[in-house]
């Protein structure tokens, strides 16, 4: 079909014939015999829609589920690996879920190496959060001719900037409450398996399960969806704007677009753009409480990939994560507006506790 841009407001026509230019939103729970549909825990067709146009984007065959979580559960159900590798840097829910599953005698946690057939390599790229990138190219290359399943969460990335089942991957995964619905109203998550019979089989299980996402979220993400490229590409380009600011002032950044990035060249390579999210360090857990609480125009709250901007101290969400961390999701808000935001909190952050995390004697 056509351009991304143009799949992204129109892959979805086909599903039904409605004559609505506008996607109506459907909530009825079951339908009349011999209708296209049949009871909504199967299939409906507001989730048919956003998947015919989430499958496009990302060039296979996809699966819509209540949330992130419930995706990467998904996965876990359906490949049942004896075995699984995860990256160091990880979302950290998708790390206890897999632990969990490791403490309840379901599989153990390798390294890549041990990986045999049928076993699962997780992947993230840009990881939350210290958007460390993968080489996909390399992972898929090694892993296929072993029937090592991969599957990689682009929640970071979005398929605006990144194509892993393009990559030789097989499975990508998003939690659609980010970038995709954009809006900071949505709970979801999609699984996109380059293999029909493999999405077949996700479908199957979550259709045992009932991990299906109710009609507002998936009408929401729907919407969200048709301006994901623009909101994507502006909050790109804001985020390595703010990212090199902080690095000029020499506080420790982690975005994959600054030159001496991990992963800079290997993100050129397989991503459109860097992404909206970037993290920095200030030293120590009270700087950076401070900072968070400093800002006016950021809102200080975890998820990211909204409209508008949001910093995190992240050791609230994660408390194995460097105490000075803070996240940062960038909106589409003016970035003049943004840095101003951002340097006068860190003034502030600093008036108290001094760049070395001291307090000072007027703090
Ligand atoms: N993957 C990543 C990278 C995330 O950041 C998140 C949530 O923050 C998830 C998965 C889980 O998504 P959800 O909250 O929709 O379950």
């Amino acid at each position: 079909m056509s351009e991304f841009s143009t799949r992204a407001v129109h892959a979805d026509r086909y599903v039904s014939d409605e004559p609505d230019v506008g996607a109506p939103i459907r909530v009825s729970t079951t339908f009349e015999e011999g209708a296209q549909w049949r009871y909504r825990r199967t299939s409906h067709p507001t989730t048919e829609r956003l998947e015919a146009v989430l499958g496009s984007l990302d060039g296979g065959h996809a699966v819509c589920y209540s949330s992130g979580m419930a995706a990467a559960a998904g996965v876990l159900d359906v490949v049942q690996p004896k075995r699984v590798s995860l990256p160091d840097d990880v979302y950290h829910g998708v790390r206890q879920l897999v632990d969990k599953r490791a403490a309840d005698g379901h599989l153990s946690i390798v390294p890549p190496d041990e990986l045999k057939p049928g076993d699962l390599w997780w992947l993230e790229s840009p990881s939350n959060p210290k958007c460390r990138i993968t080489d996909l190219v390399r992972v898929a290359s090694e892993a296929n001719p072993r029937g090592v399943v991969t599957v990689c969460d682009a929640t970071f990335a979005t398929p605006a900037l990144i194509q892993p089942l393009a990559l030789g991957i097989d499975i990508v995964m998003h939690s659609t409450t980010k970038a995709i619905s954009g809006h900071s109203d949505a709970l979801g998550g999609v699984l996109v398996a380059a293999d029909e019979d493999l999405a077949d089989d996700l479908r199957e299980m979550r259709t045992l399960t009932g991990a299906v996402p109710g009609s507002l979220d998936v009408w929401l993400s729907l919407r969200g969806v048709r301006t994901l490229e623009l909101r994507v590409m502006r909050a790109s380009e804001s985020a390595l704007e703010i990212a090199q600011w902080f690095q000029e002032r020499d506080i420790r950044t982690w975005y994959p677009g600054l030159d001496d990035a991990q992963g800079h060249t290997i993100a050129a390579e397989q991503m459109r753009a860097y992404g909206s999210m970037l993290s920095f360090d200030l030293g120590d857990a009270d700087t950076a409480s401070r900072f968070v609480k400093s800002l006016q125009v950021f809102t200080n709250a975890t998820s990211l990939g909204g409209v508008e901007s949001l910093a995190e101290h992240r050791i609230k969400s994660d408390p194995t994560i460097d105490p000075g961390l803070v996240r940062l999701s960038i909106g589409i808000e003016d970035s003049g507006d943004l840095i101003a935001d951002l340097s006068r909190a860190l003034a502030s952050a600093a008036a108290i506790y001094g760049a070395n995390g001291r307090q000072t004697p007027e703090g």
